[in-house]
C-alpha cells in the first residue's frame, strides 16, 4: 500500500508548522513522510501515515524548526527533492 497523492496533499505535519508533507521511499523500500519545512521524518505503517509527534524522527533544529536556516556541523549533505506537480 502507498499513501495516494490526494490523501499526502491533505496531511500535514503535526507540530507548530503544519507544513506540507512528501513522501520518500529510503533504500530499503520503507515509505516515511517527511515535512518539508522541518524536515522531520513521520513512518508510514502498511500505508497508514502515523503523524504523531512522539513516532517522529526530528529534523536538524527539531520538529516545527526551521531546518536548513543555521549551519549545522557534522551532518550529511542533504540533496533536496524535485517538486512534483
Ligand atoms: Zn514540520
Amino acid at each position: 500500500m502507498s499513501i495516494s497523492a490526494d490523501l499526502l496533499s491533505i496531511l500535514a505535519c503535526p507540530s507548530a508548522d503544519h507544513a506540507p508533507l512528501r513522501l520518500e521511499t529510503s533504500g530499503g523500500g520503507a515509505e516515511q513522510l517527511v515535512c518539508t519545512f522541518c524536515l522531520s521524518r513521520f513512518p508510514v505503517s502498511d500505508g497508514i501515515a502515523v503523524l504523531l509527534a512522539d513516532e517522529a524522527v526530528p529534523g536538524p533544529n527539531g520538529l516545527g524548526n526551521a531546518a536548513g536556516t543555521s549551519a549545522a556541523a557534522g551532518g550529511p549533505a542533504t540533496a533536496e527533492g524535485a517538486d512534483a506537480g
